[in-house]
């Protein structure tokens, strides 16, 4: 156990702080993934912590062949180092089952026989599509055969401190609904996959993009049943395009550039809010690292989702006078 010194007003832990950095294989890095990794890894190493990357590919059918190696490869040229072994969650299999065989034995998950179609056609709602109306949580419906597990939620608010978004709070019965752990096909589910893992790596400290603020009462509830500790959560404001869509590969957000590495660290930095110097720009890539660690601060953030960016052709970006 380490004390930790504070730095930049994030750093309060008792415990050595354990962030990490998850992508998903299903493109190449552009510079929202880019700011998601320099968010970590600054929370993590200006207060002396550990910093681990993992691949996320437990959803087969969206992998990318050959992205997860170009996301290491890209993490290498811009200068991270990470500490241990990348893990991959396709070996993980056997943790996952584990810990759905854990849900099950208490009760919490069940399984589904509903199709995406019967789910749709109850015409309910979620945060993030259609919720399920729980028609499976007394058993399987006669004749039918198991499709999905789902775990049971509660009809209770689960509320958590973000430490740049404030106090988060969702009914997960009302806002979610019964949500999947293992799918139809086979693959286990980002939800479940991502609690067992920061749990087993020791992770205390989840930084990443605000679109996955959504997701976290869901993983704060796993955990809860499991018995693991909640990470403390930052959720960085994600950027945006003028019509507030987000940067990812379905809105096209072009790849990070080869080479050019210390200029992209820079833009990244001056989207996360940490106002490098001007001058910075003709910095080396370990010189802008070096101002990076001494300066980093959440302090200067929006409590926003988003912030809508202009990107012009060299693929520089500038914030858009509508976010002020
Ligand atoms: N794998 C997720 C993604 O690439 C991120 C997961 C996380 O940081 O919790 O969007």
């Amino acid at each position: 156990m380490n004390e930790i010194e504070c730095v930049a007003g994030v750093c309060s832990a008792r415990e050595r702080v354990v962030g990490r950095f998850a992508p998903s294989p299903t493109g190449d890095l552009h510079m929202g993934s880019l700011m998601a990794a320099v968010a970590s890894f600054l929370a993590a190493r200006s207060c002396g912590g550990r910093w681990l990357v993992r691949i996320e590919d437990v959803d087969r059918p969206r992998e990318v062949v050959g992205a997860a190696a170009r996301i290491l490869f890209d993490l290498e040229r811009f200068g991270f180092e990470w500490d241990g072994p990348v893990w991959f969650q396709s070996t993980r299999n056997e943790r996952y089952r584990y810990a759905l065989d854990r849900l099950i034995k208490a009760g919490h998950a069940y399984p589904c026989a509903c199709s995406r179609r019967e789910i749709q056609l109850t015409g309910l709602t979620a945060i993030d599509g259609y919720r399920y109306d729980g028609r499976c949580r007394t058993g399987l419906p006669a004749g039918r055969k198991a499709l999905a597990w789902r775990l049971r939620v509660p009809d209770e608010q689960v509320a958590y401190l973000d430490g740049i978004q404030g106090v988060q709070s969702q009914n997960l019965a009302n806002d979610v609904g019964d949500f999947v752990l293992l799918r139809a096909d086979g693959c286990w589910t980002y939800q479940l996959a991502v609690v067992v893992d920061d749990a087993e790596q020791g992770v205390n400290q989840v930084v990443r993009g605000a679109d996955l603020l959504d997701s976290t009462p869901r993983q704060i509830w796993v955990q809860r049943l499991l018995g693991y500790i909640e990470p403390q959560y930052m959720h960085i404001p994600v950027i945006a395009n003028s019509r507030g869509e987000k940067l990812s590969k379905q809105t096209l957000a072009p790849a990070l550039l080869k080479g050019g590495e210390a200029k992209q660290l820079w833009m990244a930095l001056y989207l996360l809010w940490q106002s490098p110097p001007l001058d910075l720009r003709n910095a080396t890539i370990n010189e802008v690292w070096q101002w990076a660690l001494l300066h980093w601060s959440v302090n200067g953030m929006p409590q926003k989702r988003a912030v809508s960016v202009e990107i012009d052709r060299s693929l520089a970006y500038t914030f858009l006078k509508t976010n002020k």
